[in-house]
């Protein structure tokens, strides 16, 4: 078991596989996309498959494979089913935008993910091209249909953003009436790849206030170990609502994540600037000894929340990234 030293177990990696992608989220990236990463930069599937093999060894249960867009990356689907044949791992799952996910769901299926968490940000298709830049609003709800068929479990992240989707929030609650989906809405954080401020007017409260004014009748629900949403359910519907307090950073106390970007990068959490260069000491010949050590000493550093995580990146003059090239 990995522990930080504030106490808290490490046991939840997210790896993200890329940091390119199909869509141009304003919230993520500029229009004109990110000065992507050159290939040779990104660590190898053979790399990511030692590291997380690694991480499983040293306690982690549940991998969640994102990037960029994961399906963006060749031969996706042969790594997933490689992440999945690792001995000891619970959980494997992935975030994806849906856009390419629809035909490959069946493998999906096949490689024993059980949830799979979906960006969706409206369902309205000029709200969906404001949004994303892109076309492709069909091809996401399609992904959400097949993965429903298969049964697999869908989590919708959604991220609020005064002016552009706060109309969509009422309807994305009805959609739990007719699907067994969980709607997460999202606050929005500092991650756009730009030098572009957010100041955050929907925050969680604001947001559970406005679905209150429409469902009068929501209920609290209890909230997994470890969860970043505030769970919440409507007599009658068949799924449910989350709210995370991504900017508020309310449930730092029981963190159990890590994030390893596509570059190697191990970032003790979302708010920091990186621990450790993982794919540096895998090219230097570590051993896996090596590395544990290495992973061990970055953890024990990582900070209490991410507030504290922020006011030492300011301090070092950096600026947040696309939440592409973190891994969101
Ligand atoms: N491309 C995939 C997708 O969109 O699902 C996976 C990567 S994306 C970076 C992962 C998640 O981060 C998405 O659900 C997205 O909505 C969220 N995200 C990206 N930028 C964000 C921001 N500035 N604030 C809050 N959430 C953000
Ligand atoms: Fe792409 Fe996901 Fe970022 Fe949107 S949130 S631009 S889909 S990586």
């Amino acid at each position: 078991m990995i522990t930080d030293s504030y106490g808290r177990t490490i046991s939840y990696l997210r790896l993200a596989v890329t940091d390119r992608c199909n869509l141009r989220c304003t919230y993520c990236m500029p229009e004109e996309g990110l000065d992507w990463l050159p290939r040779n930069e990104l660590m190898t599937y053979e790399e990511m498959l030692r590291i997380c093999s690694l991480f499983v060894k040293m306690g982690v249960q549940k991998i969640r494979i994102t990037g960029g867009e994961p399906f963006v990356r060749k031969d996706l689907l042969s790594f997933l089913k490689n992440i999945s044949r690792i001995t000891g791992l619970q959980e494997l799952t992935l975030t994806t935008n849906g856009i390419l996910t629809a035909p490959l769901v069946p493998e999906l299926k096949k490689t024993g993910i059980k949830t799979v968490n979906l960006s969706l940000d409206t369902l309205d298709n000029g709200r969906f091209i404001q949004i994303t830049h892109r076309n492709g609003l069909n091809k996401v709800l399609a992904t959400m249909d097949k993965l429903l068929e298969f049964g697999i479990k869908v989590k919708i992240n959604t991220v609020v953003m005064e002016n552009k989707n706060i109309a969509d929030i009422i309807p994305l609650v009805q959609l739990t009436k007719e699907f067994p989906v969980s709607v997460r809405f999202i606050e929005e954080m500092p991650f756009n790849g730009s030098s572009h401020e957010v100041s955050l007017s929907w925050d969680y409260l604001r947001i559970l206030k406005h679905v209150r004014e429409y469902f009068p009748s929501i209920v609290k629900a209890t909230d997994p170990p470890h969860a970043t949403a505030y769970h919440y359910t409507i007599p009658g519907h068949k799924g449910n609502i989350g709210i995370i307090a991504a900017y508020t950073r309310s449930f730092c106390g029981s963190c159990n994540r890590i994030r390893i970007t596509p570059t190697g990068i191990l970032r003790t959490c979302l708010y920091d600037a990186g621990k450790l260069n993982l794919k540096d000491a895998l090219r230097e010949g570590k051993t896996n000894e090596e590395l544990q050590d290495l992973i061990t000493n970055a953890i024990r550093k990582k900070t209490q929340n991410g507030w504290q995580a922020q006011n030492m990146l300011v301090a070092q003059h950096r600026q947040h990234e696309s939440m592409a090239t973190i891994g969101g």
